[in-house]
């Protein structure tokens, strides 16, 4: 399961069709590539690039035949996407501390219960911290998949200062000997500068009592929600330094190409992605594979 299984009925059947149904390539070929990966929502931007790349290689005779332009287009594809792939915090020392930021309803809660999971698994000892203190059912979520997960959970009351849960966070991460720490927060983004100063307050907490840390800034995005989802990823790069993205809900969109965009148009890496809603289908991305599944 890849959770590519919708968005390679919009795209990879339909290049497939295409393909299939020219012999050589003409404009009315290439328009109807183009508009195969904008509703992939690839975007704009990076599908002008990707058309532009198949141009200048039709006119350098790299690509003479339409069934070349698949393994060409998956080869540009994978180059974008690689890069800034995630090793999982192995090279870091206890502890990892991620910070997790994005807008309500993406799915920052079960994605921060599936990474403290896949640490788990790995026979880590994890710590979730619920600093976001402005939703009491944030607070309980993440009590559940601590238990769900055997992960230990760090909270205050609701409506409590974040940061001071932060503080507290990596106290206990350093005196239980914490390895991964995750951090959960608000996403409120209406209150943009409300939110700017929230987030800043705990990196700063945090880099206090760890230089270097946290080591991760996660941002948590719905795929089904495509290009908007690039936009958020602007708004809250405004707001914070963003390491990585966690792409969640692939499994339920044709807009899987939205990938593309997110690692093309912003630079961020895409770190995980969210194929589901149980503890484990959450995965490593990984840009070969990605863009394997997309054209297998
Ligand atoms: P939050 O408000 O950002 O914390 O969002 P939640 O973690 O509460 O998730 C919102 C909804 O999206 C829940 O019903 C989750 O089960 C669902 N969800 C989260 N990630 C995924 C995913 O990768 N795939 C699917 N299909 N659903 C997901």
């Amino acid at each position: 399961k890849t959770g590519l299984e919708k968005t390679r009925h919009t795209f990879t059947e339909r290049i497939e069709q295409l393909i299939t149904g020219h012999g050589k390539i003409d404009e009315e070929l290439l328009d109807d590539l183009e508009a195969i990966l904008l509703s992939a929502d690839v975007g704009v931007k990076t599908t002008g690039k990707l058309m532009q790349n198949i141009k200048a290689a039709i006119k350098k005779n790299e690509i003479q035949t339409a069934d070349q332009l698949k393994p060409f287009l998956q080869d540009q594809i994978n180059s974008i996407l690689t890069g800034g792939e995630t090793d999982g915090g192995k090279d870091y020392p206890a502890p990892f501390i991620i910070m997790v930021v994005g807008v309500n309803g993406v799915g920052k809660t079960t994605t921060i219960g599936k990474l403290g999971h896949y640490y788990r698994q790995q026979g880590r000892k994890v710590l979730l911290a619920a600093a976001d203190t402005f939703r009491a059912a944030a607070i309980d979520q993440l009590e559940i998949w601590a238990g769900r997960t055997g992960a230990e959970l760090i909270k205050h009351s609701e409506g409590s200062d974040p940061a001071a849960v932060a503080f507290d966070a990596v106290q206990a991460a350093k005196a239980r000997k914490a390895d991964v720490l995750i951090v959960d927060t608000a996403g409120r983004l209406h209150t943009k500068s409300n939110l700017m100063d929230e987030l800043k307050k705990i990196r700063r907490v945090i880099a206090r009592e760890i230089p270097d840390a946290p080591q991760e800034t996660l941002l948590v995005l719905d795929a089904t929600t495509g290009q908007n989802a690039v936009n958020q990823a602007r708004t809250f790069g405004d707001v914070v330094q963003v390491s990585g993205v966690v792409l969640t809900k692939l499994d339920g969109t044709a807009k899987g190409g939205v990938v593309i965009a997110v690692k093309e148009e912003l630079g961020v890496p895409v770190r995980w992605i969210g194929i589901g809603e149980g503890m484990d289908d959450l995965r490593p991305f990984d840009a070969a594979e990605f863009a394997g599944a997309l054209f297998a």
